[in-house]
């Protein structure tokens, strides 16, 4: 990140805070929608199964209903103990009126069947078939069950699955009240497949879902695997418990919104506890939810999309000034037609950073001017300060210090490249008698004058101090003995015939010279100063206002010059 644009990283921040904010509303949605939809469908489901019990308990009601009539109905009862032909006419009759009863039949209190729809079981013995014996003590309604006796009869099934009934049985009883035989109806199965699909509206295939009819006991009666137990016998007793509701099943293979409801009766119809399923897999249910989540997610990628052109151009926008003032800073100092920054335009802060880096380059270059002038003044200080260190104040030649330097340089060209090197000490003859005679300033005069007249006197090459006192040193380069000794001899000639003119008096002094030539064994340039010493040391002691070399058997003496 440190080493991205300003454009970049922003562009980045939004992409990734847009997304992430879309994902987090997507999610969110999701969840909300799907357990408003899980609500909603729960409910449906539950809605649907209780509507499909109450169907099939109204259907029920009015069979037992129907077949209570006809037993009870005081005009037939005649017809009964009559003409079995007759009794078959008013069977058949009542069947067609509705056209899911498979058989109707009248049997007598021995069991055997005195008419019935179509002559079928006519003369046959029913007796140990459960719905005779329960009508036999009264109206009576028997759970769904293969047909037996009439399977042979009624040939094959549309389906080709065996024929399935419902039965529904009541006594006909005599004028005192005896029971004179049992009115038998059988109910085709079929009636409550139908029902259901009435209910399904066709869109089984198109919702996913599915309605099961279960017996009490939790057996299937109508649904897929007829006779086997989809749920656990704690799951039935729950059912049964709470009568109506609604779950998520999640023991199926693919989890399963369920509705259930228990059919209980219509009336006086006391109902056969059948459970009502209605299901639908969540899949399916939710598919909506899932397509809110990808609108969410879409709309969030264009709005990111929309965010990111968006923050590219407001990102340019904003970098624009700030790359104008990176661009001016890198010619600073590289362009001399470019010394200050341009004064730019943008946000608040940048206009600020603009004016705090334009002040802030002003008081550089105010401070900047000011190291100059303190350093070239400093230049200055130290020039006059070296020479004022390194020069005689009384006659304003070299002081020690000063001819040190140059004659420990000196010294070395000469130790390197043999550049021949002499040095003379010239020492005012009998000085304390000028100070006595005319006075300390008068000597100070003498000296000033003398050192004048060396310099004067000697090539610009050659270096002349004074050490203190009325002692003078010189050096002279690219000399040889001879040369020496004609310097030497020109400098004391030059003083002796010098005037110098203090007040109204004129004094004459004389100088006498030692001199001595660098030599190889020479350690430094201090040991040729000695030699010359010594040298100017004999000349003074020969008569003085003459020259002596070290190591040349002269005696310059004057009357000799
Ligand atoms: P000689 O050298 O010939 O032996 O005799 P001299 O009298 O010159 O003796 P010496 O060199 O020993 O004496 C130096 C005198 O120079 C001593 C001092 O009074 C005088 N002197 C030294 N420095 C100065 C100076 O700066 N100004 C003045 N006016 N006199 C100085
Ligand atoms: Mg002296
Ligand atoms: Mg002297």
């Amino acid at each position: 990140m440190r080493h991205q644009s300003l454009r970049q990283q922003l562009t980045l921040l939004v992409s990734v805070l847009c997304l992430a904010l879309m994902c987090i509303l997507a999610a969110g949605a999701a969840y909300i929608a799907q357990s408003r939809v899980r609500q909603i469908v729960m409910h449906h489901a539950a809605q649907e199964a209780a509507l499909t019990a109450s169907i099939l308990d109204r259907g029920m009601f009015e069979r037992y209903r129907e077949a209570r009539n006809l037993a009870a109905m005081p005009p037939l009862r005649t017809v009964w103990s009559g003409d079995p032909a007759e009794i078959r006419r008013v069977l058949e009759q009542v069947r067609a009126s509705y056209p899911d009863y498979a058989w109707i039949g009248y049997a007598t209190p021995d069991g055997i069947v005195r008419a019935a729809t179509h002559g079928m079981l006519e003369g046959q013995s029913v007796e140990a078939r459960p719905w005779f014996q329960d009508g036999l003590k009264g109206p009576a309604v028997g759970d769904v069950h293969e047909a037996k006796l009439l399977a042979k009869l009624l040939g094959p099934s549309p389906d080709n699955e065996p024929f399935r009934f419902v039965d529904v049985a009541a006594p006909v009883r005599d004028a005192e009240g005896r029971v004179a035989g049992v009115i038998g109806v059988h109910l085709s199965w079929t009636w409550a497949d139908e029902a259901r699909r009435a209910i399904l509206c066709g869109q089984a295939r198109l919702t996913g879902k599915s309605i099961w009819i279960l017996s009490g006991d939790g057996t299937m009666l109508l649904g897929p695997d007829t006779g086997s137990k989809p749920f656990s016998d704690d799951e039935i007793r729950t059912m049964r418990q709470s009568k109506a509701g609604a779950f998520e099943d999640q023991g199926a293979p693919e989890a399963m919104l369920t509705g259930f409801a228990v059919a209980e009766g219509y009336r006086d119809y006391p109902g056969l506890n059948w459970i009502i399923v209605s299901r639908q897999p969540d899949s399916i249910a939710f598919a909506a939810t899932k397509g809110i989540v990808w609108t969410i997610l879409g709309l969030g990628c264009g709005i990111a999309l929309v965010g990111l052109i968006c923050t590219l151009f407001i990102a340019k926008r904003v970098t624009r000034p700030l790359r104008a003032i990176i661009e001016a800073a890198n010619k600073i100092g590289r362009d001399p037609t470019i010394s200050q920054l341009p004064r730019v335009s943008g946000s608040l802060e940048i206009v600020q950073l603009s004016a705090a880096l334009r002040s802030l380059l002003r008081r550089a270059g105010a401070a900047e001017q000011q190291v100059v002038a303190t350093s070239s003044q400093h230049v200055k200080d130290v020039t006059a300060l070296r020479h004022l260190a390194e020069t005689d104040a009384l006659s304003g030649l070299f002081n020690r210090r000063g001819f040190g330097l140059l004659a420990e340089d000196a010294f070395g060209l000469y130790k390197r490249y043999e550049r021949p090197l002499a040095v003379l000490i010239l020492d005012i003859d009998f000085f304390k008698k000028v100070n006595d005679t005319y006075g300390h300033a008068a000597g100070d005069e003498a000296i000033r004058a003398i050192g004048a007249a060396l310099t004067k006197t000697l090539r610009a090459s050659d270096k002349v101090a004074r050490f203190g006192g009325e002692e003078f040193v010189v050096l002279v380069h690219e000399v040889d003995a001879s040369g020496i000794i004609t310097v030497a001899q020109n400098l004391r000639r030059t003083i002796e015939t010098l005037p110098i003119a203090y007040q109204e008096h004129q004094l004459s002094v004389t100088i006498s010279i030692g001199g001595a030539m660098a030599r190889q064994e020479d350690r430094d340039i201090q040991d040729v100063i000695e030699r010359a010493d010594d040298a100017l040391y004999k000349a003074k002691a020969a008569g003085r206002n003459r020259v002596m070399i070290d190591g040349l058997q002269i005696q310059l003496a004057t009357a000799v010059a």
